[in-house]
This record gives structure tokens, sequence and C-alpha cells, in this order.
């Protein structure tokens, strides 16, 4: 294709996803997907500058059109929008621009969280909230005054005069600009109840509606409400970042002066911003909050970079669509949108079965994904996802791949609800059962090759038998040449038996077999935990290890006996009997103890037990601990080391890095906060360090 026809098509296509995004509120693409085209676009015209066009969506703001529903706004001073920086080159790059253009002279940079929400502009006459205005094309915006009326951490009124030396006079006019967003919480709560409208939906024979994909687009369509008080019960709130219009205000000269101008006016200032003096410090500020943007209670998509100097920003001036004095260093994307090829269903150890999706390979929150988990029956028909539809898909963090939700406008004619399969897909085709009442789908035939391939890899994996090189694929190769029905099979496999599979050499042999022996003397809480009894998991079975010492002693306690054990509840207790009531398992555990395999293994903590019913959480990184070896010190004392502050946690161990919700949420309940020296104290002493 010729560059003029390239550049024409992508205009043609970003001017339809800006439409989609701005003003309709429902983007057909992941955002990472959209700004491909726009970067591809903004190649060509810098290779064919005689291409370049005013109205080019790389020169302009936003939407052409605005939400009838509201009257349009002229901004006084231009919304715009900013550059973007990929990646610590980009932004070094940007910064050596900028300081060209200044002359060499010294820059002071402001870092500032990128909020993924909505621009708003805020205008106060005499105090007075009168005005508030989305950014629309970046000249004319919305009217909202409204639904922004509803936020109630935004005062509609600010003090007439303000206290210091001398004391500030309220400008007349002040224009302020903030980002509105939606809230974590609040965005998985409007997803939940979306979701619960559609089962009943569903129940009822009607079409279930679109669940919102993510808090920026829920938070936009939560604004752009026709009716305040939809707004106002969605839980909106604001960060203010920026002065627009004053008149008959202070005189300002930096960026840091109008934001304490903000904070003294009583509107909601971002905590997290930091003034700092060089690129690299920039860039620290940039990687720390890439790797923390999850523990703050609402999203980000990047940090905005700007210039603290107000003269020195007039110098660097604007272009047409955004300011060169700012920059937004953009996270890499945890969203894509992909096809969806198909729907499966897996089955799991205990009969579980759980609905998968088979995606098209995407990149996405730093991997290649290409399946993802659908959870279970209710979610699928909730979310309404098809075989053959676009879809997004989200990878945050650490946590595991997700489908967000179909995207409707792009569903194939003729395409169908997914329906649940009603025989297992295992060989023996058993049928699937919904107890009443339950969420899940089972297989209930004990048999089930699928179930004893799951249960074997769970024996051998890592927080139970940790055995080296039994993975998914090495069970499932084993199991099909019959050489394992059970785990305790795996004891009795030979270097010949190996050596007959595909693709085994003496050496993988040789490895596998060792690993195998040397799993033979773990721990007994590692033990019990591999034997896939229902609720057993590793806390559990080491408070039954400290209790019983033996499997044995475990076997054939009563169940009155094991739910009196600290740490083990009446379901966890009811599931071991339950398990060692299954000949199999008997005969499982018989061939265990042939085998060699340790049953009495404890490793019992012989430090003083001072932190017995005390639950201490720690965040961040301390020195000379890793997190396991933290939490290990406080369970080898007695303690418990739960992943979130509660009204019952004894104290929050806070190292470098630490999680500023947990922070948060600690000084909000009063629990004390220790650093590392407080935290030996506390292992020492068990008791909290003297203030
Ligand atoms: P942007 O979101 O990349 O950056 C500008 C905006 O950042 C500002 O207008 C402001 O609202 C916001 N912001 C947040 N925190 C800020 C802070 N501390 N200081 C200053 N500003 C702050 O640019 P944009 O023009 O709003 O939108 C472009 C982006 O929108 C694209 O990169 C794309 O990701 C998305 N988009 C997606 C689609 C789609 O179809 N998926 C379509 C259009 C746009």
């Amino acid at each position: 294709m010729k560059p003029a026809e390239r550049i024409a098509t992508l205009r043609q296509q970003i001017a339809y996803h800006n439409e989609r995004y701005y003003a309709a509120d429902s983007p057909e693409i992941a955002d990472a997907d959209y700004d491909t085209l726009v970067r591809e676009l903004a190649i060509l015209e810098r290779e064919h500058p005689d291409l370049v066009d005013d109205v080019s969506p790389t020169q302009s703001v936003g939407a052409g059109s605005l939400n009838i529903a509201f009257s349009p706004v002229v901004h006084r001073q231009p919304m715009t929008s900013l550059d973007n920086a990929m990646g610590d080159g980009e932004l070094a790059g940007w910064g050596e621009r900028l300081t060209r253009a200044l002359g060499d002279q010294p820059v002071r940079f402001v870092c500032e969280l990128k909020i993924d929400g909505l621009a708003i502009s805020l205008r106060y006459e005499d105090g007075r909230l009168v005005q508030a205005a989305t950014r629309g094309d970046g000249r004319v915006g919305e009217d909202v005054t409204a639904n922004v009326a509803t936020i109630a951490s935004l005062p509609k009124s600010l003090p007439g005069t303000l206290s210091g030396t001398p004391p500030k006079v309220l400008p007349k006019v002040l224009e302020v600009r903030g980002e509105v967003y939606l809230p974590s919480a609040a965005f998985h709560r409007l997803q939940k109840a979306k979701e619960a409208e559609n089962r009943d939906r569903i129940a009822a024979g009607r079409k279930p509606e679109p669940v919102p994909v993510n808090p920026r687009n829920a938070g936009a369509g939560s604004l752009r409400q026709k009716d305040p008080q939809v707004t106002a019960g969605r839980g909106l709130d604001i960060w203010c970042y920026q002065l627009g219009e004053v008149v008959a205000g202070p005189k300002l000269l930096t960026h840091a002066a109008s934001l304490d101008l903000l904070r003294d006016l009583g509107l909601p200032v971002n905590p997290e911003i930091r003034f700092v003096d060089d690129m690299s410090q920039v860039l620290a500020f940039c990687h720390h909050w890439q790797q923390q943007r999850h523990t703050l209670p609402y999203e980000i998509d990047g940090v905005v970079v700007k210039v603290d100097s107000l003269a020195q920003r007039e110098k660097l001036g604007h272009t047409s669509r955004a300011p060169r004095w700012a920059v937004a260093f953009k996270f890499p994307p945890e969203e894509r949108t992909t096809i969806l090829r198909d729907i499966k269903v897996s089955v799991g150890r205990t009969g579980r079965t759980t609905p998968f999706a088979e995606l098209e390979p995407v990149f996405v929150g730093g991997s290649t994904v290409s399946m993802a988990t659908l959870h279970n029956q209710d979610q699928v028909a909730a979310k309404d996802v098809r075989p053959g539809d676009t879809v997004v898909v989200r990878k945050a963090g650490d946590v595991i791949p997700e489908v967000v939700g179909p995207v409707l406008s792009l569903r194939p004619a003729g395409s169908k609800p997914w329906k649940f399969p009603r025989i297992c897909p295992c060989p023996l085709h058993t049928e699937l059962v919904r107890p009443e009442g339950e969420a899940d789908t089972r297989c209930v035939e004990p048999a089930c090759p699928f179930q004893r391939d799951q249960r074997i890899i769970y024996f051998a994996s890592r927080s139970a038998m940790d055995i080296e090189g039994l993975g998914e694929n090495t069970v499932f190769q084993l199991s099909d040449a019959g050489l394992i029905e059970d785990a305790a099979d795996i004891y009795s496999l030979s270097r010949e038996q190996l050596l007959t599979l595909d693709k085994w050499g003496e050496t993988k042999a040789d490895n596998l077999l060792q690993a195998i022996e040397g799993s033979k003397n773990r721990p007994l809480p590692r033990l019990l935990t591999a034997l896939g009894c229902k609720g057993l998991g590793p806390s559990a079975s080491e408070a039954l290890s400290r209790a019983f010492g033996t499997l044995d002693a475990v076997m054939n306690a009563s169940e009155a006996d094991l739910e009196n054990t600290d740490g083990v509840g009446p379901t966890i207790a009811a599931g071991i009997v339950r398990w060692f009531a299954v000949t199999a398992n008997r005969e499982m555990v018989e061939k265990l103890r042939v085998a060699g395999v340790e049953f009495g293994r404890v490793e019992v903590s012989r430090l003083p037990q001072n932190l017995a019913g005390k639950a201490v959480v720690i965040t961040g990184t301390l020195d000379g601990y890793s997190r396991e070896s933290a939490e290990a010190a406080v369970k080898d004392r007695g303690g418990k080391s739960p992943g979130s502050v509660s009204a019952k946690t004894f104290a929050l161990v806070a190292g470098a890095d630490a999680g500023a919700s947990k922070l948060t949420k600690a000084n909000d309940l009063t629990i004390p906060i220790l650093d590392l020296a407080g935290f030996e104290y506390l292992l020492a002493t068990g008791e909290l360090p003297p203030a």
C-alpha cells in the first residue's frame, strides 16, 4: 500500500476508535492496540512531511463529537493531551531535548502518577464551584457540573482566606484541572453488580448487557450519565493536578506553588508527587511505580513528568496537541484485544471443572498469553463470551490472565451463547454434576484419568513434595505410557522404563529419579499437603504435624481430635476423614510406606513461641530477609503472617518500597508500623518496641 493510502486508512481507523472511546465510552480495541495505530501514523507522517494535515489525529486532542446530553463548554485555555514516552530511552531523549531548548539551564522535574481516568476542568468563581467540563476536543468540552458535584471528596465551596504568612486571598476565578477516576474497589463493585444482573437477565431469557471492562471506561461512562443520581451511586473520585485560568490570584512561579495552593484550598492532591533534579531520579520514580502500581487503590497507566518552573514552561511552549514541558511515561500494557478461538473445560484434582479460553496468542502484561481461565459456568454466562469473539484480555502484575469481556460490536453474525458441556472431556466421558447451590460443575468419577493426573501433579508440586522435573508434561507422559496410576507409583519408576519414553535420555531420567528419591524424606507437613485432602493446605498441614507428629497418627485420629487442632476447622477435619475412608487412598499410603517415604519428619521450631496468636503483616523488602524468610521468622515463633492488614493485625512491618495501600490501611486502623529494627525487637521479645 502506498504511504498516502496507508496514512488515510490509519486516520480513518483512529478517528473511528476515537469516537468509540471518547464519545461512546465503549472502545473496541485495547489502548495498546490503539497506540500502535497512532505510532504507525506518526512515523509515516514524519517520513512524509508533505502528507501532514492539521486534522490528523496526531495533531489533535480527543474526538470530534460531543454527547448531546450535555451543553458545550468552551475552554478559555485549551485542555491538551500529553506526548508519550515508551520506555527509558524515549524519556531520556525528551529530557535531553528539553535541556537543550533551555540552553542547559538546570531543570527541576515533577513526577506525578498518571491517573487512568478522565480529564476535567473545574471552575470556581468567588469560591463556588460553578462549572465542571470534560476535555472534549481540547477546545470545547461537555458541561458535567451536576455529575461532578456528586463527588464527595471535592469541595463545592472554597475557604475565602487562607492561613499562612502573608495570608493568601482566594482568587476571584480559579480553574482547576484534574482527573476524575473510578477507584478499583468501586469498579469491582460495579462489575460484580452487572454480572449478577446479567445472570438474572439470562435466567429470564433476556440478553445480557456489556460488563464494564476497566475502571477508565467505567469511570468515563459513570461521569457522563444523564442522571446525576446514577453518577452519585458509582463512587467516583478525583485528584487535582494543575491550574488553568486564574483571575486575581497569587503570583505563582512554580508547579510546586500551584499544588500548595490547591492543597491549601482543600482540593484533593495526590500524595505521591516527587520533585527531583535529574533524569536518573525521574527514571527511578517511573520504575518504582511500574512495579508498585497495583498497590494503589486506583489505576495508573504511567507517570507524568513535568517541568516545575513556570518560566521554563513558558519558554518551552506547546504543540497543537500537547505541552513540550511535560511527557507521559507509559507503562507496558496490561490489556490487549485478541480473538477467542474456543472455550474448553479442564478437570482439576478434586473433579472440579473449569472453563478456559483458548486465545489467539497475544503479548500482554510482560508475556505471551494463549490461555485464560473463565472460572466457572456462571462467569462465562455473565460475561457472555463466545468462540469467535474479539475479547479484552488483561494480565496485571502477578495475577493470572483474565478474559475481561467480549467486544460486542465485533461479534460475528450468527454466534450463539456457549453451553457448558454435560460430560467430562476425559476418555471415560462421565456425566458432569452441578450440585444444587454450588457454582462448580464436577466430575464425580474417582477413576477419571484427568483428575488422577492432576492429583499426581499436585503431589509433586512446589508447595507439596517439591519434585523437580515432575511437572505437568512429564506426568501426562508417564500416565499416558501407563507407568503411573497414582502418586505412589512414581517411587517404583525405573531407569529402563523412563528410557523407553519419547525424548528421554540418561541424564533426564537420572535427574528425575534422583529428585524422586530426594523427596522421600520431606517433612511431614509437605507429605500431608501432597495427599490433597479437600481443604488441607500447607498451614493446616503444619498445625496437624505439630499436634500429631506422624502420618499414622493423623490417619487414625478422630474427626473431633482433628477439628480440635488450632488452625484446623471442621471442613478440613471432615475432608481428611473422608479422604482416608477411601480404600484406594489408604492403599496409596501403604505404597508410600513400602517405598520408604518418611511418615514422621516434623520440623518443630525450637524458638520461643512469643508471637503465638499474633498476626504480623510484612510489606516491602527488609535487609537480610526475603519475604518468605521474614514470614517464616514470625511463624517459627508461633505467629501468623497474613498477606493483608486488618483490624486483627498486631503490627505491620514495612521495609523499603512498602506497599502504599497496606501503609494507609495500617494508619487508618492505628496499627503499629515497624521498621527493620522494630521487627527484630518484636522477634526477640514478642512485644512492640518502646515508642
Ligand atoms: P493520555 O491519556 O495519554 O494523556 C493525557 C491525559 O493524561 C491528560 O489529558 C489527563 O487526563 C491525564 N492525566 C492523568 N494524570 C495526570 C497528571 N498527573 N498530570 C497531567 N495529566 C494527567 O492522552 P489522551 O489524549 O487523554 O488519550 C490518549 C490515550 O487514550 C491513548 O494513549 C490511548 O491509550 C487511549 N485511547 C484509546 C482508544 C481505544 O480505542 N482503546 C481510543 C482513543 C484513545
